[in-house]
């Protein structure tokens, strides 16, 4: 999914950092669609990250630059403290550091990695233990079956789902204890989302009056665009390189998870990144998980929580949230969107699209 800001801006600022090291997700994301834009090639998370800042309309030209140029700069530095903070794959990061502790053993966290873990606990309860920060040994052990090309043993996914349990977080007012020494914290379903948040409020506080936080595809956009009152945002076609729907939305986050992105290939079978805590298997049947929410963190968890979910995710959703989903058969898939998503539509969607009856939304 990709993002464009509507045609010829004045001025506006634009930084596309190219994936170089995989430092947020293991293995990296293909290689960017965009171009760099005069940008050193530089990595984050894992991926590219595109970032746009409209200035103030009333800003004279000169203004207009210096702003957007910090608004940028600041977005960037956003990005990356959390990157520091929470990536596993960064040797000495809190969240590494945490990883590696012993059973017992109570950790301080800095206060934004607390955060996202407050969140995560939440999240937990509110996806009926869809969406785990805890699914480490299981996230692991699937990769690790796709590098030796082997199905792990019913056994040794038991073992992981055991190291897995979210009940041996004891979340304290600064810091963490785990109950069990294996327990391993993966952030990458929620940890991009609140980066893009951090990045976006830095920007406004920069003084731009609208602006683009684009990461991988999961994305915030606040204000209006340099043209018009909406922001176009593409859907990724789950099955291949182009789009299968533009979405016209107001100032919002959204973000999509999806098996088709990112797998392993195990004896000619496909895997998922997406690994359901409660099975302990990658998870199958959706395609592709987009999400419009009011801010990137909950945008993000929701999107790889109903990967998990599927359909049935949608009633658990909270009401201020939007989805569209692409499930079933490959050959012929099928379409299912919440009722406030179907007016964000803005091209007609090449598969059959429900509207499902809200039951608890
Ligand atoms: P996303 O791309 O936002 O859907 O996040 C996927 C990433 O989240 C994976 O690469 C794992 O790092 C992590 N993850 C996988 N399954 C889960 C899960 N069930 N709950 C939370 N995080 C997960
Ligand atoms: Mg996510």
């Amino acid at each position: 999914m990709s993002s464009r800001p509507r045609r010829g801006p004045a001025v506006i600022a634009v930084l596309v950092v190219v994936a170089g090291i995989a430092a947020w997700q293991a293995p990296p994301l293909p290689s960017p669609p965009n171009p760099p834009l005069g940008a050193e090639p530089r990595g984050i998370m894992g991926t590219t990250c595109r970032l746009v800042a409209v200035p103030p309309s009333d800003a004279s030209a000169h203004a207009a630059r210096d702003l957007t140029a910090r608004a940028v700069r600041e977005a960037e530095a956003a990005l990356r403290a959390v990157e520091a903070e929470m990536s596993r794959w960064i040797d000495g990061s809190p969240l590494a550091r945490l990883n590696r502790a012993p059973a017992g053993q109570r950790v301080p966290l800095p206060p934004a990695t607390l955060a996202v873990l407050r969140a995560s606990a939440e999240a937990y309860t509110a996806t009926d233990g869809a969406f785990a920060v805890t699914s480490g040994p299981l996230i692991d052990l699937w990769r690790a079956a796709g590098e030796q090309q082997r199905t792990p043993r019913a056994e040794a996914i038991a073992a992981a789902r055991a190291a897995s349990s979210f009940s041996d977080l004891v979340l304290g007012p600064d810091g963490v204890t785990k109950r069990r020494a294996e327990l391993r914290f993966d952030l990458g379903g929620i940890a991009k989302g609140y980066a893009i948040d951090r990045a976006s409020e830095r920007m406004i506080a920069a003084g731009a009056a609208g602006g683009l936080v684009d990461v991988g595809g999961d994305l915030r956009v606040f204000g209006a665009p340099a043209q018009g009152d909406r922001w176009e945002v593409q859907v990724r076609n789950p099955f291949g390189g182009d789009t299968i729907t533009t979405l016209r939305v107001g100032p919002s986050a959204v973000c999509t998870s999806g098996n088709y992105f990112r797998f392993v290939e195990i004896e000619g079978r496909r895997y998922g990144h997406i690994i359901d805590p409660r099975t302990g298997y990658p998870t199958a049947g959706v395609h592709s998980a987009t999400v419009v929410a009011p801010d990137a963190m909950r945008a993000d968890l929701w999107a790889t929580a109903l990967a998990v979910l599927g359909e049935a995710g949608l009633d658990l959703l909270p009401a201020d949230h939007e989805a569209l989903l692409v499930l079933g058969d490959p050959r012929a898939p099928r379409a299912v969107a919440t009722r406030g998503m179907v007016p964000q539509i803005s091209t007609p969607l090449p598969y059959p699209l429900a509207v499902p009856r809200p039951r608890s939304r």
